[in-house]
């Protein structure tokens, strides 16, 4: 079972864990109401440093603008809150999860609510196992696709998005596989249930664009910065099934999978069936920011205690 951490941020202050309660007619329990973030704090030998905090909180105030979610605090505050809620638990490396979400206030689905933030964080190893970031995964093709453009807008990290990654995920489970791969409305590949994925053929990195029905998201964009800065092509397009059998090397990234490598797709191996050797390079770029190889020539590294 999880071992809760000690305090939590909701609205303005630290309190501890088990205080941080809402109401049963909270707007977004019954539509979905909430959008969030998932952001790292890795240990450096330059201190405890969080990953892209900013542009992570950024992109909450951009969901929340998508659902004309009023945000009662200001970025600065909710950067301050995720400092804030990691030096409450004395943690160095940490998991952080601010949410904001439609609270009580009206049941209608148009009703003007007061929107609650929270803020938690505690320490998470390896979103989908230990090892995989070593092994690699077996991953399937999702019998469910994802939201189709002008449906449900993938482009917002909202609650109810993530009834498609729980169909995608609890799917890919109960078949035995590490996490499961979803087609777009189009029938090409989009993204996993909560990672987008890179494909490699001929040295060269193939992920979906925005419009394959994705999260815009801060890993991809931080590997493609990476891969292209160290001399790595890579080319966003879209791509059928039936590559995930034929590429060379295939991985999924994501702030919680980090840069999982998938060594098999519908029970065929990935290449020699084996984490690749473009794989495991894209893991020693991006690990070794937390590690002080790679040079944080973008600002990425937000410090802890700041
Ligand atoms: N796609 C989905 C559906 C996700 O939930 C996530 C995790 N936030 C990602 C992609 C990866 O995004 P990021 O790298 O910003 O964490």
């Amino acid at each position: 079972a999880m071992q809760y951490p000690e305090f939590i941020w909701q609205n303005g202050r630290i309190k501890p864990w088990a205080e941080a309660t809402t109401h049963v007619m909270s707007h977004a329990l019954h539509y979905g109401s909430s959008v969030f973030e998932g952001i790292r704090c890795y240990d450096t030998p330059s201190g405890p440093q969080i990953f892209r905090l900013t542009d992570h909180n950024r992109r909450l105030f951009q969901s929340a603008k998508i659902y004309d979610m009023a945000m009662p605090y200001t970025l600065a505050e909710i950067n301050a809150a995720c400092r804030e809620v990691i030096r409450a638990n004395k943690l160095r490396k940490a998991y952080l999860r601010p949410l904001a979400y439609r609270g009580l206030g009206g049941f209608g689905l148009s009703a003007e609510t007061p929107t609650d933030v929270t803020v938690a964080s505690w320490e998470m190893g390896p979103y989908l196992g230990p090892d995989v970031l070593e092994r690699g995964i077996d991953a399937c093709v999702s019998s469910w696709q994802r939201f189709a453009p002008n449906t449900i807008p993938a482009g917002a990290k909202a609650g109810g998005n993530y009834l498609s990654g729980q169909l995608i995920a609890r799917e890919a489970r109960r078949l035995g596989f590490g996490e499961g791969i979803a087609l777009a409305s189009t029938g090409l590949l989009s993204e996993g249930a909560g990672e987008n994925l890179f494909l490699v053929f001929d040295g060269a990195l193939h992920t979906t664009p925005v419009a394959s029905a994705i999260l815009n998201g801060i890993t991809r964009h931080s590997v493609i910065t990476l891969a292209r800065d160290n001399g790595i092509a890579v080319v966003e397009r879209d791509l059928p099934r039936e590559y995930l059998y034929l590429c060379d090397e295939l991985f999924m990234v994501g702030t919680a999978a980090e840069i999982t490598p998938i060594r098999s797709v519908d029970g065929k191996p990935v290449g020699d069936g084996k984490p690749g050797a473009l794989t495991g390079r894209i893991q020693e770029l991006f690990f070794g920011l937390f590690q002080g190889k790679t040079p944080d020539k973008y600002g990425w590294l937000e410090p802890l205690d700041a």
